[in-house]
């Protein structure tokens, strides 16, 4: 599964450049194919996500480089439950 980062954000629908946006309101619980759910872990970098460009306290948008797993701590774009 890869993702490109576009401009609109296809969960939220979100322009991500806009710097209004803080969060992915579509992306605070992340869903696992063996039917569990977790919070999705949010940006806390200082300044904005240098992927996805949400705020420090936000859900990134799904997709972001910069998103870790809730569930094993790895990137969720290289996580194994998610496959
Ligand atoms: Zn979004
Ligand atoms: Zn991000
Ligand atoms: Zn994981």
């Amino acid at each position: 599964m890869t993702f490109a980062l576009f401009s609109t954000c296809g969960f939220c629908g979100q322009d991500i450049a806009n710097p209004m946006i803080t969060t992915c309101a579509q992306n605070a619980i992340i869903e696992f194919p063996d039917d569990s759910a977790l919070p999705a872990i949010k940006w806390t970098g200082t300044g904005r996500c240098p992927e996805c460009n949400v705020q420090p306290g936000g859900n990134h948008h799904p997709g972001c480089q910069l998103e870790i797993c809730p569930k094993c701590g790895d990137p969720l774009e290289q996580c194994m439950d998610l496959q």
